[in-house]
């Protein structure tokens, strides 16, 4: 697909400089000068008018934070992300665990009263590629960091090692690498229809693209053709490879194909999905122009928005 990078974190080519990961006083002299990303429990400080808010190393609100992760360098400009996790907002500023997208934003003393921790799927869309592709993976390995301090072969608690993109292990020497999560989403299509499907505790009336792991000893077009037989009870034929998203929520690589079904009747799986239909054209139109009376589309900057678009538009190829 021309257009596939495109794609809400779609890459802005970052330099990433993976080579001088492992050199620790290049590393440190680059910290000294460059600028810093707090993220608090994977929300990313913003400034104002949505964009990331970037700090010195050193500054105040970075106090409470874990070691700094080397994302890469910018025009120059070396950035790294740090994770403030174990900072407490004043109270009645606390976060809402659970829920489809949390709305609330946490400010910090140190910090202008404009700066906000917020979710990035809030701002996702309206980023600048270098910026989402910076808040992406700032978000996706800080999540990493905290989720795996203990060896997973030995159980014993391990170190970050090269600028944040290895763990390793005091006890047993064993090397831990960040993880990323293939998952498939699928635009399946019959003739001028396509599938959507929703889950129970979604926003009402919105429906998207089927979507699931891929799992081990899979390619991926098996994964397309095996969820959406056990999602919905559809056969699918050809699968083709479109567009993939780094989605860091948290630490998913959505691959995005175009999958022909071979038969429509809908028998739904209610574990995974609460209802699932086929739309017309003209139906997906009017729920991306707000006008449609039951369905709401797919989020802005979701791949699955992404394909739905520009199968619209006719711009899969
Ligand atoms: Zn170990």
């Amino acid at each position: 697909m021309r257009l596939a990078e495109t794609v809400t974190f779609g890459g802005s080519g970052l330099d990433r400089a993976a080579h001088l990961r492992g050199d620790t006083t290049e590393m440190a002299r680059r910290l000294a000068t460059g600028r810093v990303l707090p993220l608090w429990r994977g929300k990313p400080l913003l400034a104002d008018a949505g964009t990331l808010g970037w700090l010195e190393a050193g500054h105040p609100a970075l106090a409470h934070g874990r070691a700094p992760v080397f994302l890469g360098s910018d025009a120059g400009q070396d950035c790294f992300a740090q994770d403030i996790s174990d900072w407490t907002p004043e109270a009645g500023a606390e976060a809402v665990e659970h829920g489809f997208f949390d709305a609330s934003e946490q400010r910090h003393p140190a910090l202008p009263a404009t700066w906000v921790f917020a979710e990035l799927r809030g701002v996702m869309a309206a980023l600048t590629p270098r910026a989402a592709e910076l808040a992406a993976t700032a978000r996706a390995i800080l999540h990493w960091h905290r989720s795996h301090c203990f060896c997973a072969t030995c159980g014993a608690a391990s170190d970050m090692a090269m600028a944040g993109w290895q763990r390793s292990c005091p006890a047993c020497g064993a090397q831990h690498f960040p993880r990323t999560d293939p998952v498939v989403i699928m635009l399946v299509t019959h003739g001028n229809r396509v599938l959507l499907g929703r889950s129970g505790g979604w926003p009402e009336g919105m429906y998207s693209c089927l979507a699931g792991f891929v799992e081990p000893g899979e390619t991926i077009e098996a994964a397309v053709r095996r969820e959406v037989l056990e999602e919905a009870g559809v056969r699918i034929g050809p699968v083709r490879y479109l567009a993939s998203q780094p989605w860091p929520f948290p630490a998913s690589l959505m691959i995005g194909c175009a999958a022909e079904a071979l038969s429509t009747d809908i028998t739904l799986d209610p574990a995974e999905l609460e209802d699932a239909l086929w739309l017309g054209r003209e139906e997906v139109l009017q729920s991306f122009n707000g006008e449609h009376p039951q369905i709401r589309p797919a989020r802005k900057g979701s791949i699955a928005h992404f394909l739905l678009w520009n199968w619209l538009a006719d711009r899969l190829d």
